[in-house]
């Protein structure tokens, strides 16, 4: 695994908590040059000071001129993963506006328009690339509060599979990995109310939530030429949630 990622350029959104966090600095250790982006300064600050050799970008990616302009002169991406996202929780009937806006701007809108500048920055290297997509589970099973977290997260299943469509032709692969629960200090504090967590636990066959390793390690493989005939995949991270 390691060696198809040396010396590969890779861009990770939302690298300042959990998820994100732990792939850029897999990303790492397995040789890529890594560029962490999130919105919080102070998370960046301390992930340079664990691993000095990540380059950082800070930008809130609801802005699109700031995106843009926070990107243009981050060179060459090989590797793209699209991991931040909002999670706003309310019931069906209480969905807000505000709500609604907050997470299709960030978990579709963003994503699109970072793959855009990236997919066409890799279009133009010719040297193709790999991109990864963070979904959930809940992207094609109704969980309970979810509706528009799992609509947004269906939007990216559909935009996964169109942009394989699209930029496979260019030797880019896009592929998204869709997790259960995760152990990262925002699963852990959602998930805290053991009723709610039973009640999530006997959907899921191996009967525990994921760790964030096996996420993470789901999206090295994705990113990897290990896996260089896969494309448009939603790979589901869920102990066999969606398949039972
Ligand atoms: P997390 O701990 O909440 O981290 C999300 C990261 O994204 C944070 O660093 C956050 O920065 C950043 N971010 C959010 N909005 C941003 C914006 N507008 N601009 C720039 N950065 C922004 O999330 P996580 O639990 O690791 O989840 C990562 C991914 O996995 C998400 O796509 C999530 O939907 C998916 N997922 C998570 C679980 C789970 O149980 N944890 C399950 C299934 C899928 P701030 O903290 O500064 O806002």
């Amino acid at each position: 695994m390691e060696g198809s990622l040396a010396h590969k350029r890779a861009l990770v959104t939302g690298a300042g908590k959990g998820i994100g966090r732990a792939t850029a600095k897999a990303l790492l250790a397995c040789g890529a040059e890594v560029i962490a982006l999130t919105r919080t300064q102070s998370d960046l600050d301390s992930l340079v000071q664990e691993c000095p050799k990540m380059l950082t970008v800070c930008v809130d990616i609801n802005d699109w001129e700031a995106t843009e302009n926070a990107l243009k002169d981050v060179g060459r991406i090989d590797l793209l993963v699209n991991n931040a996202a909002v999670v706003i929780l309310q019931p069906f009937l209480s969905v807000t506006e505000d709500a609604f806006d907050k997470m299709f701007g960030v978990n579709v809108k963003a994503l699109l328009h970072i793959s855009q500048i990236i997919a066409r920055r890799m279009k133009c290297c010719g040297g193709g690339g790999s991109i990864v997509n963070i979904s959930s589970q809940a992207s094609q099973s109704a969980v309970r509060d979810h509706a528009v977290y799992g609509a947004s997260k269906g939007a990216v299943d559909t935009l996964t599979k169109v942009m394989a469509l699209e930029l496979g032709p260019h030797q880019i692969r896009v592929n998204a990995v869709n997790p259960t629960v995760v152990m990262t200090a925002r699963g852990r504090t959602g998930w805290s109310d053991p009723t709610k967590a039973a009640g999530m636990l006997s959907r899921i066959p191996l009967q525990r939530f994921a760790e964030i390793d096996e996420v993470v390690n789901a999206i090295i493989f994705l990113l990897s030429d290990r896996s260089s005939m896969i494309n448009g995949v939603t790979l589901p991270v869920d102990g066999g949630f969606l398949s039972s």
